[in-house]
């Protein structure tokens, strides 16, 4: 059957590229029709930029009509969460006290996604400064889930995951601080990945928490995640915390299956809070990698009960430094005030929402003089827990696996009101974060209301191989087609 032109696979749409059956432009003009199609229903985006992405799409034909073949993304629609900066093109973070900012400089992985053809068709909603679960923190309304559109659509990342989810974009990057990538891929049945800390650049990138925070691909494939991660990755002279070494090759071992592989199942990420189908789909994921000839052993790594805690002390610090640097001086908003003080107070209780304010406040509590040691401290010891854990855990097997999420898609305004409900939405992930890991969500399946779940593949830190080689058994053995599926419910 042929496919529509929004339903292909970054993979496949670059066959037809090369083949001469479409053009980029003919991807790019589906892409967008698709965006406003489903936009008033989705709010998947902030800014679209059809006719930059027009632009793009003429010119990556015309390279490729001369020879001159850019890679793996030439000529591929994508989108950007709006916390990567695009030169010329309004970046806001979802926050007010942007508003109107219109970045001078690309984020690398802006420049990288350009150098290699790829066309950005726009810039994709989050939950504001990339805080929350579910996008409803965005200062500009929240993104809906195109499985249901009375549901979330996950977040930080959510424009991003609906984006791609609906076929308003090939692939999509989106950022990783506690679980923002992969948390949105299992609510809207897709692939989402954080890679190893250090190996894609932040430079550009609106910061949350500095320690934490990743750059990664959402894609409707494992095949187009490891396309998108390698067009991306490297080392970057402007990013002080980029990796320098030898990276890894993510699609060497994507045909290999798990036969021999010695696979761990995290004991603690399961029983209360998770959702009854949830658990199913991923014992029942667990058992037949066993039946593909993967070794599965049930680990403890006790320290993931206290990772959130920790998360919730070492994000927020971070994030009360990264954040004062919007003052109404520099950037977007700027309130009134007698003096320069008030004019600060001004802007920052006008400009960030309220989850923003929350964080700002922990962030410089934990962090204040007679307090560091009871709460930065010990979160940082847990920190230090969690890599032992994990290093004990990858001494006995080859990668780590649990659910995404504790639960499928939740409803539209049934967190808001409780912080710590929204908080355990990424209970599964936040370990991975903390020590610095790759991590991977895979679509596996639906529950009873016809909503995607996610399975995680985590492995150590720069085994992206490795977590590539189960992610791809994993969705040959789910062979979950999203597309296919989820076209009635957005027209
Ligand atoms: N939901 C988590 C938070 O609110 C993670 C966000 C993220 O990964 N950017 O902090």
């Amino acid at each position: 059957m042929n496919k529509p032109l929004h339903d292909l696979s970054i993979a496949e749409a670059g066959e037809k590229l090369r083949s001469g059956e479409v053009a980029s432009s003919d991807l790019v003009e589906a892409v967008i029709k698709r965006a406003h199609l489903t936009e008033a229903q989705l709010h998947a985006f902030l800014t679209l930029d059809s006719e930059g992405a027009r632009e793009a799409a003429a010119s990556a034909d015309d390279d490729l009509a001369k020879g001159k073949d850019r890679g793996p993304l030439h000529g591929i629609p994508v989108a950007l969460k709006d916390n990567m900066t695009t030169r010329g093109l309004e970046t806001t973070a979802s926050s007010q006290i942007l508003a109107g900012y219109v970045p001078p400089y690309d984020a690398t992985v802006v420049t990288k996604l350009r150098d290699a053809g790829a066309v950005i068709v726009g810039k994709t909603n989050l939950d504001e400064f990339a805080m929350g679960s579910s996008t409803e923190n965005s200062g500009y309304g929240m993104s809906f889930n195109p499985w249901d559109i009375t549901r979330v659509p996950g977040g930080s990342s959510g424009g991003s995951a609906a984006a791609v989810a609906a076929g308003s974009g090939l692939g999509a990057l989106g950022s990783d601080t506690g679980g923002s990538i992969r948390q949105p891929a299992a609510l809207t049945g897709i692939v989402g990945l954080k890679p190893t800390y250090g190996t894609v650049s932040r430079y550009g990138l609106i910061a949350f928490a500095s320690s934490l925070d990743q750059i990664g691909p959402l894609t409707q494939t494992v095949e187009d995640a490891a396309l998108m991660l390698e067009t991306v990755w490297g080392h970057d002279p402007l990013d002080a915390t980029s990796y320098s070494g030898e990276y890894p090759d993510p699609s060497t071992d994507l045909d290999r299956g798990v036969d021999g592989m010695k696979i761990g199942v995290v004991s603690e990420l399961t029983g209360e809070g998770y959702e009854p189908a949830v658990e199913s789909a991923v014992s029942e994921m667990v058992e037949r990698l066993e039946g593909a000839g993967a070794e599965i052993v049930e680990l403890s790594l006790p320290t993931f009960e206290i990772a959130l805690s920790a998360y919730y002390l070492i994000a927020p610090a971070e994030c009360s430094a990264n954040l004062a640097r919007f003052d109404g001086i520099r950037y977007g908003l700027r309130a009134e005030g007698a003096t320069t003080e008030e004019l600060m107070a001004a802007t920052r209780a006008q400009g960030f929402g309220p989850e923003v304010i929350r964080r700002i406040l922990l962030g410089t509590y934990a962090l204040s003089a007679g307090y560091y040691d009871a709460f930065y401290g010990q979160a940082q010891k847990v920190r230090a827990g969690i890599q032992e854990d994990f290093a004990r855990a990858y001494s006995l097997v080859d990668a780590l696996v649990s659910p995404t999420s504790p639960t499928v898609a939740f409803k539209a305004g049934d967190r808001v009101d409780d912080p710590m409900a929204m908080y355990l939405s990424d209970i599964c992930t936040i370990p991975s974060n903390l020590a610095g890991h790759p991590a991977v969500s895979v679509p596996i399946g639906l529950d009873e209301r016809q909503l995607p779940i996610g399975f995680q593949v985590m492995a150590p830190a720069l085994g992206e191989s490795t977590m590539f080689r189960v992610a791809a058994e994993v969705e040959r053995i789910a062979s979950f087609e999203a597309r296919a599926q989820i076209a009635e419910v957005v027209g």
